[in-house]
């Protein structure tokens, strides 16, 4: 911990960190049809569950991450995961093929995934087609060769590695206090690739020091950035505000949380950019924000068909015509 994660984590606001280690924060399964859970990937739809376990916090203080909330304090308790797994994994309904275990930190690093708990959670996830998890580019040192050898079992992106690849816009990455360096993302690629593992990469939409003019333009490099280091997906996702940080950030003006006006353009640009049914790049709105984003709009009576739309993008793969709304007057502009 340095100067600068020091200050960013002595602004964060005190709140009640979850201490119940039995059970699993949540259990999502992405909804995208009433019936059928899926998420599209280049080999088609899939149906998805993504499970948030809950263990050690991250050692990386970005200045825009509010995961921390979701974390314990001190190293995941031994035995932790594979209890909260058990309780995921019965509450799943049936078919699921791709299970993304989402722990808010590093899956590869043992203080958050205990070495000593990593046959039992293999145990658990053996029968997935699909695993994504998530780490910092800079943590994909011999464990995750461990995991690659025992889940991957040679198929290539069996075991899928999600990175926070968060923006390319130079001045504004090298604020965000991440730990990494632009080329940590292109060694981060490589490996991963000589270890038979895939690529997911998130995309931050409302970025901190990025002019609110120019977020369109620099989710749309981020995301081609994506394709280049060989993304099986791009997720693009909202910065939350809450952290302390982006407060402060905020007051300075130097950040704005982004609006569902300015997520759906930024998705609008970025799907020009899928070429999953061309077995390439998907490129997404990441499902669980949706909602999140939803509620912080500030007409009522649109957003559910908004927020729909983005859900229908994500199915398709391709460009929704963009709802008009005649009590805000969103998308009005959109046919003119
Ligand atoms: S590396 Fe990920 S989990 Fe860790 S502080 Fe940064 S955004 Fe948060
Ligand atoms: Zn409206």
């Amino acid at each position: 911990v340095n100067a600068e994660d020091r200050r960013v984590r002595s602004l964060r606001p005190a709140v009640v960190r979850p201490l119940e280690l039995e059970r699993p924060l949540d259990v999502l399964v992405e909804e995208v049809d009433v019936l059928v859970e899926e998420e599209r990937t280049p080999e088609g739809a899939v149906r998805s569950a993504t499970v948030f376990l809950l263990g050690a916090e991250c050692p990386f203080t970005c200045v825009f991450c509010d995961l921390w909330r979701h974390t314990v304090p001190g190293p995941t308790p031994r035995g932790a995961l594979p209890a909260q797994l058990d309780v995921a994994l019965a509450a799943l309904p049936s078919g699921v093929e791709q299970l993304k275990l989402y722990n808010a930190s590093n899956f590869f690093e043992p203080r958050a995934v205990p070495d000593a708990d990593r046959e039992a959670i293999l145990e658990r996830i053996a029968g997935f087609e699909r695993v994504v998890v998530e780490s910092h580019p800079r943590l994909l040192g011999e464990r995750a060769a461990w995991w690659a050898t025992r889940l991957g079992h040679g198929a290539a992106g069996r075991l899928e590695v999600a990175l926070g690849l968060e923006t390319v816009h130079p001045g504004a990455f090298e604020r965000l206090n991440k730990g990494a360096v632009p080329a940590d993302y292109e060694r981060a690629a490589r490996r991963l690739r000589e270890l038979g593992l895939g690529l997911r990469c998130f995309v931050l939409v409302g970025v901190p020091f990025v002019e609110e003019s120019e977020q369109v333009e620099w989710v749309l490099r981020t995301v081609r950035r994506a394709r280049e280091i060989g993304a099986r997906v791009a997720s693009l996702i909202p910065v939350r505000g809450g952290n302390g940080e982006l407060e402060r950030l905020r007051a300075a003006g130097s950040w704005r949380p982004p609006s569902l006006d300015q997520f759906e353009a930024c998705v609008d640009a970025a799907i020009g950019e899928d070429r999953g049914a061309q077995g390439g790049m998907v490129v997404q709105a990441d499902p669980w924000d949706l909602e999140t984003l939803g509620r912080g709009a500030h007409c009522s009576r649109c957003v559910p068909a908004r927020v729909d739309r983005l859900r229908r993008i994500n199915q398709l793969g391709v460009a929704v015509a963009r709802i008009e709304c005649p009590a805000c007057g969103v998308g009005a502009g959109a046919r003119r």
